[in-house]
């Protein structure tokens, strides 16, 4: 017996150092990983087994829904840790994911198996100087908001206080500051990027990935850190007004929204509309009141505030991570077609009763103001959805319990989504990348079909 055992011992340890094994053996071999990995990294950083509180906390996300398959979570502390892990990672043929603020939710995820995570979460500094940050490249929304704001300064982050800078960014990037200075990708200046070879390299405007980083930027290498552009806080104070319609008021509430809001692709700067308004004293709130809501709901305070009011900070639902799967079926529109928001209306009251399972979904419509986004030329990023005005998506979100709900789910998103894109007119699906399913295709994503074709 003692025999056999030791054979095994020796049997696996020299198959798990087999570089083309090592693959599939994964699973079986964590403790290997963790030696190996260790020795190359920075005396802060940190392994994660399975079964650790630390292999949990860096695994768990927003979405449960078709995750990526960790074996062993690397937490770099210095930004050269994460080249000797992508390094270490592929001379040994394992896969690796970087997650942030783990609010990925795409099904490609899923494709990583027995992988590698490096967690950015110790990489996140930021340096503020007059004109520029430098901020690393795990950094969060509330982090970086929160201290530039003590600096009397500001940059474009997504709306989300859980999400990361860079997670957003590196797929444009929408948030409530971009209709003034554009998208989060548009702010960026230069940055340091860890390459499959585990070369680093500093990448700005003169380098031949600038483009594609700026929209398509997932695809290219892990960033451990980003200088970006910063203001002066030039509008401070904000306010909000909320709205609740009954089901009657649909037609007359996107007619509204498109004459008084969207105002043919020039929403006036000082308004977001995330589907209800976050209102400027400047506005005239009449087309709204005049439609009779059930509710409303003011308030007011600064910039900071905003998260909160639009249910997006760390206390709140969105941020917890919490083992619902949430998937969502983005499409970007010009305007709203308003036969097509009463149809989703109707499906979307209809499957939601009849399926209970369902019934924590929601609709999330997002109306960013877009001046500062148009006025960067289309062709000058990745970013392919400059001219699009609207932000939509079905979140379709329930307790996970096997493939029928699954598939009820993701027949239900797509239903959604296709009735609105069958209100677009268009020939080709415009879709957030941000806020991908998964089974979209590229040129869905990025827009490439018509400008420099890749499929
Ligand atoms: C509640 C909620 C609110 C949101 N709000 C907004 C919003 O206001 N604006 C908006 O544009 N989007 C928003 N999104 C979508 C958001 O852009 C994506 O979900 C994004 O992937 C989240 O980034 P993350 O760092 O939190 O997620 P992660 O899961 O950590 O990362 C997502 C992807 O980015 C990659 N990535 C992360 N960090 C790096 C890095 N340093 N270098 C290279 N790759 C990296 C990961 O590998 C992964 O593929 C929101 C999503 C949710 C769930």
């Amino acid at each position: 017996m003692e025999v056999i055992t030791a054979v095994v011992a020796w049997g696996l340890s020299a198959v798990c150092q087999n570089t083309v094994t090592s693959q599939w053996l994964a699973p079986i071999c964590p403790r290997n990983i963790t030696t190996e990995l260790a020795s190359r990294l920075s005396s802060s950083a940190q392994i994660y087994s399975p079964g650790s509180a630390g292999f949990a906390e860096a695994t768990s996300r927003w979405s449960s829904f078709e995750t990526p398959d960790i074996n062993i979570v690397a937490v770099p502390s210095v930004e050269d840790d994460v080249a000797q892990i992508v390094k270490y990672a592929s001379q040994n043929n394992i896969p690796y994911i970087a997650v942030s603020g783990g609010h990925g939710a795409i099904t490609t995820e899923s494709r990583l198996k027995h992988g590698i995570e490096i967690w950015m979460h110790q990489l996140n500094t930021i340096e503020i100087g007059e004109d520029s940050a430098r901020i690393g490249g795990g950094a969060l929304s509330k982090a970086v908001t929160h201290a530039l704001w003590d600096a009397g300064k500001q940059t474009v982050t997504g709306g989300c206080e859980c999400t990361s800078l860079l997670g957003p960014g590196l797929g444009g990037g929408h948030g409530l500051l971009q209709g003034r200075h554009g998208l989060v990708s548009d702010q960026f200046i230069s940055m340091n990027i860890v390459l499959a070879s585990g070369e680093i390299r500093t990448i700005d405007e003169t380098s031949d990935l600038w483009w594609a980083i700026q929209g398509a930027g997932h695809n290219f290498g892990i960033v451990t850190s980003v200088t970006v552009r910063v203001y002066e806080i030039q509008h401070p104070d904000w306010a909000y007004e909320a709205f609740t319609f009954t089901s009657d008021k649909v037609e007359q509430l996107y007619e509204n929204l498109n004459v008084h809001l969207l105002n043919n692709g020039s929403p006036p700067v000082n308004i977001v509309n995330y589907g209800f308004l976050m209102n400027v004293p400047e506005m005239d709130p009449k087309p709204f009141h005049d439609l009779g809501p059930t509710t409303t709901d003011t308030g007011s305070g600064i910039y900071l505030d905003v998260p909160r009011w639009v249910g997006w900070d760390n206390d709140a639902a969105p941020c917890q991570h919490n083992g619902l799967a949430n998937t969502r079926f983005p499409i970007d529109i010009q305007a709203y077609n308003v036969p097509a928001m009463r149809k989703v209306y109707d499906l979307f009251a209809d499957v939601t009763q009849k399926t209970p399972e369902l019934n924590g979904s929601f609709f999330l419509f997002e109306g960013y103001s877009l001046e500062g986004v148009k006025a960067v030329p289309g062709e000058s990023t990745a970013y392919a959805f400059r001219d699009d005005n609207i932000l939509v998506a079905p979140v379709v979100s329930w307790v996970p319990a096997g493939q029928d709900i699954a598939q009820k789910a993701t027949k239900f998103g797509n239903d959604l989504r296709q009735i609105l894109y069958e209100g677009t007119g268009r020939s080709e699906l415009h879709a957030y990348v941000n806020y991908a399913f998964g089974d979209e295709t590229p040129a869905n994503w990025y827009g490439f079909s018509f400008y420099a074709p890749i499929a």
